[in-house]
């Protein structure tokens, strides 16, 4: 017998109800962005395995672990993107975009690949909506941006989610800063859990997360990145939280934050669903005041975030659908199949979502099949054109399809 085929490991199929559920989604994300200057932009699926080394860093998981790496015909390495923003930022160098009106604004949707151990909200191939505006560092971008984030999760219905905010500083101060921290945490060694003690030189952040008593009695007392930044940063921060609380929108100073990538200056952010579990990050993103000179364009800012949309509708749950008025049109005999397959155009060309029968049942069974999708109008086509009411079961005669049309139009109001 031969092995009976599956979609790859990590990865799904959208079926129709999901299909919907995100295309509404992907409707909220460009009425909101659109509505806030936001232009469509796309990038390709697949990019120089350099960009991601360079722009996502060479000492991230995602760089290190979870890329979907392959050589082409010609030996170039190629990847799977991981992430969004590397490759707008390639795209605006490429195309000299610092020449338009800055900032630029840009958003994106599309799938995105990291080979990471499956769980549930945990995809190899997922897809996100990603936001960026490049070319200046005003932090109404950052606020806007966070504001625009928050408003898809309502929308979206995947609401209520914990803001997390914080600021990074620049990559000097977080440096200097890190060596303060181990000195500090080398200072307490006896104290620490012995998880923490063995990261203590890779990564003293982590002791931040600890469950471990003894471990969090010393990090009470532990110095703080935000407390670190300097003059410019930190009222940089500031102006960023103002304007949020100007908007309303609450949130969480959260001087642990860290994000996977390492490109990020400044700003940080992430939101967090207060409905799902582990893997509860609904979106999130940060400012990245170096990355395009990194990848060799002229000095330029750039703040933005990904969104990921499986996420978003584990946590939206299962909304009902406003589904659209349907109408069956039944053809009664061959000869006039010509006849219905043209009314059915006319209804589709005026609008109207518009089944026919494609399946060769009887006219009971079509009637059946009218009632069971929910039809809200039935045209019966044969020699003559009957109208059907499906939810008084009243039939009715009409002259032409134009008469067809306009009965059906009724019907639907
Ligand atoms: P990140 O750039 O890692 O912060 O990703 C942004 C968002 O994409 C996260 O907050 C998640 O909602 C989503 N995301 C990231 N990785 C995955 C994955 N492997 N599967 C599903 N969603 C993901």
């Amino acid at each position: 017998v031969s092995r009976k085929l599956q979609a790859p490991r990590g990865t799904l199929d959208v079926q129709p109800a999901d299909g919907r559920r995100r295309l509404r989604i992907q409707r909220i994300a460009a009425d909101g962005l659109g509505r806030a200057g936001y232009e469509p932009f796309d990038t390709p699926v697949f990019e120089d395995t350099e960009l991601f080394a360079r722009g996502v860093g060479a000492s991230t998981d995602i760089v290190q672990k979870e890329m979907f790496t392959f050589e082409d015909k010609a030996g170039r390495s190629l990847t799977l993107r991981p992430e969004a923003t590397a490759a707008i930022c390639r795209a605006y160098v490429e195309h000299g975009m610092h020449k338009l009106p800055q900032p630029v604004k840009l958003w994106t949707w599309g799938p995105f690949f990291r080979h990471e151990a499956p769980q549930a909200g945990r995809f190899r191939q997922f897809t996100q909506v990603d936001a960026e505006a490049l070319g200046s560092d005003d932090p109404s971008l950052d606020a806007e941006l966070i504001l625009l984030l928050a408003e898809l999760i309502e929308r979206a219905g995947a609401g209520p989610a914990r803001l997390r905010l914080s600021s990074l500083g620049t990559p000097e101060t977080r440096a200097a800063y890190l060596d303060e921290l181990r000195d500090y945490l080398r200072g307490h060694q006896g104290e620490l859990s012995e998880d923490v003690r063995d990261r203590l030189e890779a990564n003293p952040l982590r002791a931040f997360d600890a469950d471990h008593a003894g471990t969090q009695a010393v990090m009470a007392g532990a110095p703080r990145l935000l407390d670190r930044l300097d003059p410019a940063d930190a009222e940089h921060f500031a102006e960023v939280r103002a304007l949020l609380d100007a908007a309303g929108l609450a949130y969480d100073v959260d001087s642990t934050l860290v994000r996977g990538l390492d490109y990020y200056t400044r700003t940080v952010f992430e939101f967090e669903s207060e409905r799902l579990g582990a893997q509860a990050a609904l979106g999130g993103g940060g400012r990245y005041d170096r990355l395009i000179e990194e990848l060799g364009g002229p000095p330029t800012p750039g703040v933005g975030w990904a969104a990921g949309i499986e996420r978003i509708l584990l946590a939206s749950g299962a909304e009902p659908e406003e589904s659209e008025p349907r109408v069956f049109v039944a053809v009664v005999t061959h000869p006039a199949r010509d006849h219905a397959f043209g009314l059915a155009q006319l209804l589709r060309g005026r609008g109207i979502r518009t089944e026919i029968e494609q399946a060769g049942r009887s006219m009971k069974g079509q009637l059946k099949h009218a009632d069971r999708m929910g039809a809200r109008a039935t045209v019966i086509v044969g020699e003559g054109i009957e109208v059907k009411d499906m939810d008084t079961g009243e039939q009715r005669s009409v002259r032409d399809a134009d008469e067809a049309a306009a009965r059906v139009e009724e019907l639907l109001g």
